[in-house]
């Protein structure tokens, strides 16, 4: 499975259509930026957590998926979420990267399945990994706890 990663203007625009503070140039240059940080900062990591996945659910990538998986680099004021699966980009990279691979992570279940499983599966991948991510995966279950429900279960 490879992941392909973008920005796309036209996107962005639909997701904060809402927003007074919306300004298309600088949103897109900031999310640029942070996902080219991201990615050069990540990407050997990336790898490994796609290779993971699989691995530690002990089933196959969805053959529905094909073999590429296209990421979307947004920046707005609502979640990130699993499909399409679209990540918002924050100040904290490592963040980004656990939830990324929980949003990953409802590939592999039913019905994207429940996010306390969702979770455990992401703790299990950066325990293989050796990152130390206490942090955020605390922050993600206190995500998943509140707002989450209100919203949809495929949201962080
Ligand atoms: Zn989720």
């Amino acid at each position: 499975m490879k992941l392909k990663f973008m920005v796309v203007d036209v996107y962005n625009t639909i997701l904060n259509k809402s927003s007074i503070e919306y300004n298309l140039e600088e949103y897109l240059e900031e999310t640029n930026k942070i996902g080219k940080i991201f990615l050069s900062k990540y990407s050997k990591e990336i790898n490994k957590i796609v290779k993971l996945l699989p691995k530690i659910t002990r089933k196959r990538w969805p053959k529905c998926l094909g073999n590429e998986i296209e990421v979307y680099f947004v920046k707005y004021k609502g979640p990130s979420f699993a499909y399409p699966l679209t990540l918002k980009v924050r100040g904290d990279l490592l963040f980004m990267l656990v939830i990324l691979t929980h949003e990953l992570g409802h590939r592999f279940f039913d019905g994207y399945g429940s996010e306390k499983d969702i979770n455990d599966l992401t703790e299990k991948v950066f325990e293989k990994l050796k990152i130390n991510t206490k942090k955020q995966i605390a922050l993600i279950r206190t995500f998943n706890n509140s707002t989450n429900k209100l919203i949809s279960p495929n949201f962080l």
